[in-house]
C-alpha cells in the first residue's frame, strides 16, 4: 500500500463557463473516479477526484460554470469562494475555444482574483473545421500564465495539461493587470488606501474593483470588517464618477475587461472569414484603420491633421487674445503714470506680468484645442489603435509596445507620461520607457513653436511643427536602440502588448471636455504659479543692477547670457537672449517663450524683435534645441522618483542637453550648407 504521507497532495480547481468541458476534463483526468457530493450550505452538486501524476496527488475540484466571478448568483458565489478560501494550488481555466471572447472574460477575472491560473483551451478539435487557428505561446506572453490546447472528447493534450498542472511551481508567471484608466484607477488607488490594514484574503485591488462595482458580498464582507467608511467612500466615488461622466461604471469596467479580450484575441487567434460571417462594426472599421499598410498613413495624417487644426483654429482665437493683452498692457501703463506711479512698477506690470505670462497665455486655445482633438481621440478609441498600428513598429526597433502610450502621453506633458510608464511589468523596459519619454514633445513646448513658426514659417506652420514632433519621437526611438545595445543593464528582449482595444464609440461632449479642460486647466495653473514666477525673475534680472537700461545687455540677465551665448554660436543663435530663454525654460518650458516677452515687451512686439536676432534657419534649430536640450525640472523630479536612481535622473539631463545641441549644431550647419 502506498503511504499517502510520501505523495505531496495538491488542490486542482477546473473552472470555467457551463459547456466548456469541465466535466469532460474532469473525467478524462481521473478517470470518471469522481466522488459526489454537495457544497456545503447548498444543494447544488460537487465533484471531487483525483489523479497521480510525477509521484503527486492531484485533488480536482469541478467548479460550478459561471461566466463570471461576481456575486450574482450561487454558483459564482461558491467558485470565487471555493478560490479565495481554499485556495487550490492550480485553477485550470476550461475555455470552449470556439467561443474564445466570451471565456476568456472568465479567465480575466479568476487572475484577477489572484489564483494560479493554467489556461485550457479546450474543443481544439473544432478549430480546424472551424478554420481557426490559436497562438498559444502569443497568449502565454500576453497573459502570463500557461496556456494548454486540449480536447476532452478526443483525448489530445491531456499529458501536456498534466504536465503544465504538475510543474505550475516552475512556470514563471509574469504579473497581469488589467487597466481601468485613469479616471477608474485613481478611484481605485484612493480606495486601497482606505482599506488598507485590512486582514482579507482577496487582494485589495480587486477589493476596491468590486467596491466599485457594487459588488455586494463584498459591500457586505468589508461592511462587517469595520470598514463602512471606505465603501460609503466607493459608493460615493462610483456616483461621483457617473455624474462627471455620464458613464455606468460597472459596464466601464466590465468594457475595459472586454477591451483587453477583443486586444488578446485579435493578436493571438486567427480566423478565415467565410462570406456569410457578418463582422461587426468596430471589426470593419478596424480592418481599415489597423490594416498592416493603412494604419501608419493613416496614424500619421489624424496626427498631422491634429497639427493643423491645431495651430489654424487656435491661432485665429489667439490673435485675438494677443490684441487684448497688448490694450491691457497699453492700458495699465496708462493708469498706473496717471496714478504717479514709480517707472518700475509700470515696467514690472507691462514688461514682467503682462509681457511675460501674456506671450505664454496667447498659446492656451492652441493647447485647448490639441487636447480637445487628443480626448476626443481617446474617448473614441482610436488611441488604443494607435498603440496597436505602432506596437509592430515599436517591436521592430526593440522596444516595448506598452512604452508607446506613455510616449503618446508625452505630447501632453512629460510628467504623468513618465508615471504611466508604471504599467510596463518589465523593469529593464520601465527604465527605458522613461529616458526616452523627454523627447517627446509636450504641449509646452508648442508655445515655441507657435511663435517662431508663426513669424519665420507663416506658410507651412502646421508642417514645420508637425516635423519637429517627428523628430521628437526620431530622436526617441534611436535613444532606445542606442541605450539597447550599449548599455548592459537596457539589454534583453522586449514584453508584449497587453492593452485593451475598446469598442468604437461616440463620444460624450461632456466627457471629452472634462478631459480636455482637466489638461488645460494644468498650463493655465502652471502660467499662475511656476511661470509667472519665472519671468518674475527674468524680470528683476533685467532690471538690475540699477540704472542699467531694462533688458539691455548690462543688465544681469544680459551678462549671465552673454557669458553662455558663444555655446550656441555654431547653432546660429549667438545672442544673450536665446541663451537666457534656455536657460530658465529649464523651469518650465513655457518660459522660453515667457523670457522673450518679457525681455522684449510682450507678444505682440516678439513679431518685430525676433526678426532682428533670428534667420528662419537658426529659429529652426532654435525649436530643435527646445525640443530636446532638457527635460523641464518638473520631470527631472519626476524621472528622479520613478527611477530611484539619481546616476539615471543624471544620465537623462546630460544626455538631453547633448543631443539638443549637437541637433541644433548639425541641422543648422547642414541648412546653412544647403540653403
Ligand atoms: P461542462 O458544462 O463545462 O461541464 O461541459 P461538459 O464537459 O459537460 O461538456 C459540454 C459538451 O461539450 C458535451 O457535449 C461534451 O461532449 C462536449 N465537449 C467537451 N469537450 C469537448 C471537446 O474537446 N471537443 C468537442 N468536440 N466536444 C467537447
Ligand atoms: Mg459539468
Amino acid at each position: 500500500m502506498k503511504l499517502k504521507e510520501k505523495t505531496e497532495i495538491k488542490k486542482v480547481a477546473l473552472a470555467g463557463n457551463p459547456n466548456s468541458g469541465k466535466s469532460t476534463i474532469f473525467n478524462a483526468l481521473t478517470g470518471g473516479h469522481a466522488h459526489v457530493g454537495n457544497w456545503p450550505g447548498v444543494t447544488v452538486e460537487r465533484k471531487d477526484g483525483e489523479f497521480e501524476y510525477k509521484g503527486k496527488t492531484f485533488i480536482v475540484t469541478d467548479l460550478p460554470g459561471t461566466y463570471s466571478l461576481t456575486s450574482y448568483s450561487i454558483d459564482e458565489r461558491i467558485a470565487r469562494d471555493f478560490i479565495v478560501k481554499e485556495r487550490p494550488d492550480v485553477v485550470v481555466s476550461i475555455i470552449d475555444s470556439t467561443n474564445i471572447k466570451r471565456n476568456l472574460y472568465h479567465t480575466i477575472s479568476l487572475i484577477e482574483l489572484g489564483a494560479n491560473v493554467i489556461i485550457d483551451l479546450n474543443m481544439a478539435d473544432i478549430l480546424e473545421q472551424k478554420k481557426i487557428k490559436i497562438d498559444t505561446k502569443k497568449m502565454e506572453e500576453l497573459l502570463g500564465v500557461p496556456v494548454v490546447l486540449t480536447s476532452g472528447t478526443k483525448g489530445f493534450g491531456l499529458d501536456e495539461l498534466k504536465n503544465k498542472i504538475a510543474d505550475y511551481e516552475d512556470y514563471k508567471r509574469m504579473p497581469f493587470k488589467v487597466e481601468y484608466g485613469d479616471d477608474i484607477e485613481k478611484s481605485i488607488k484612493n480606495i486601497e488606501m482606505m482599506i488598507n490594514g485590512i486582514k482579507t484574503k482577496y487582494s485589495k485591488r480587486f477589493l476596491s474593483i468590486k467596491l466599485l462595482e457594487g459588488d455586494t458580498e463584498i459591500i457586505e464582507e468589508l461592511k462587517d470588517a469595520g470598514y463602512e467608511e471606505a465603501v460609503d467612500f466607493a459608493l460615493r466615488e462610483t456616483a461621483k464618477l457617473e455624474k462627471k461622466f455620464s458613464i455606468d461604471v460597472e459596464t466601464e469596467i466590465v468594457e475595459k475587461r472586454y477591451g483587453i479580450i477583443e486586444s488578446i484575441v485579435h493578436q493571438c487567434v486567427s480566423k478565415k472569414k467565410t462570406i456569410e460571417e457578418k463582422l461587426s462594426k468596430s471589426d470593419r472599421i478596424d480592418r481599415v484603420i489597423t490594416n498592416k499598410w493603412l494604419g501608419i498613413p493613416i496614424f500619421a495624417f489624424m496626427m498631422w491633421l491634429t497639427f493643423q487644426l491645431t495651430f489654424k483654429a487656435g491661432g485665429f482665437i489667439a490673435d485675438y487674445i494677443d490684441l487684448f493683452f497688448g490694450w491691457v498692457s497699453s492700458l495699465s501703463s496708462d493708469w498706473l503714470s496717471m496714478l504717479g506711479a514709480p517707472q518700475w512698477v509700470s515696467s514690472l506690470v507691462s514688461d514682467g506680468i503682462i509681457g511675460g505670462i501674456g506671450s505664454v497665455i496667447v498659446f492656451l486655445p492652441n493647447i485647448m484645442i490639441l487636447f480637445l482633438i487628443l480626448s476626443f481621440l481617446e474617448d473614441v478609441g482610436y488611441m488604443a489603435r494607435a498603440a496597436f498600428i505602432m506596437d509592430r513598429i515599436m517591436h521592430a526597433i526593440g522596444l516595448p509596445g506598452k512604452a508607446f502610450i506613455p510616449m503618446l502621453l508625452g505630447f501632453g506633458c512629460n510628467v504623468p507620461a513618465i508615471m504611466s510608464a508604471r504599467t510596463i511589468s518589465s523593469e529593464r523596459d520601465r527604465l527605458l520607457t522613461i529616458l526616452i519619454n523627454p523627447f517627446m514633445s509636450c504641449s509646452a513646448r508648442l508655445p515655441v513653436y507657435l511663435l517662431f513658426t508663426g513669424i519665420f514659417f507663416k506658410r507651412n506652420q502646421g508642417l514645420v511643427i508637425f516635423s519637429l514632433y517627428v523628430f521628437g519621437i526620431l530622436v526617441a526611438v534611436l535613444s532606445a536602440r542606442l541605450f539597447k545595445s550599449i548599455i548592459p543593464k537596457l539589454k534583453g528582449p522586449v514584453s508584449p502588448l497587453v492593452m485593451e482595444l475598446p469598442p468604437y464609440r461616440l463620444p460624450s461632449i461632456k466627457g471629452v471636455l472634462i478631459h480636455m479642460w482637466e489638461r488645460s486647466s494644468q498650463f493655465l495653473k502652471k502660467a499662475g504659479t511656476i511661470i509667472f514666477a519665472g519671468v518674475i525673475i527674468v524680470w528683476l534680472l533685467a532690471s538690475f543692477p540699477l540704472g542699467v537700461e531694462y533688458a539691455s545687455s548690462k543688465s544681469f540677465i544680459g551678462q549671465l547670457g552673454l557669458f553662455l551665448a558663444p555655446l550656441f554660436k555654431p547653432a546660429g543663435f549667438p545672442f544673450w537672449q536665446a541663451s537666457v530663454a534656455l536657460l530658465f525654460g529649464i523651469i518650465a518650458k513655457e518660459i522660453v517663450v515667457g523670457t522673450f516677452g518679457t525681455l522684449f515687451g510682450g507678444s505682440e512686439k516678439l513679431s518685430i524683435a525676433l526678426p532682428k536676432y533670428f534667420t528662419q534657419l537658426s529659429a529652426l534649430s532654435f525649436m530643435v534645441m527646445s525640443l530636446l536640450y532638457i527635460p523641464c525640472i518638473a520631470s527631472i523630479g519626476v524621472i528622479y522618483r520613478e527611477t530611484n536612481s539619481l546616476k539615471w535622473t543624471i544620465f537623462s539631463v546630460v544626455y538631453s542637453i547633448l543631443v539638443g545641441w549637437v541637433s541644433a549644431v548639425i541641422i543648422y550647419q547642414i541648412a546653412i550648407i544647403i540653403v
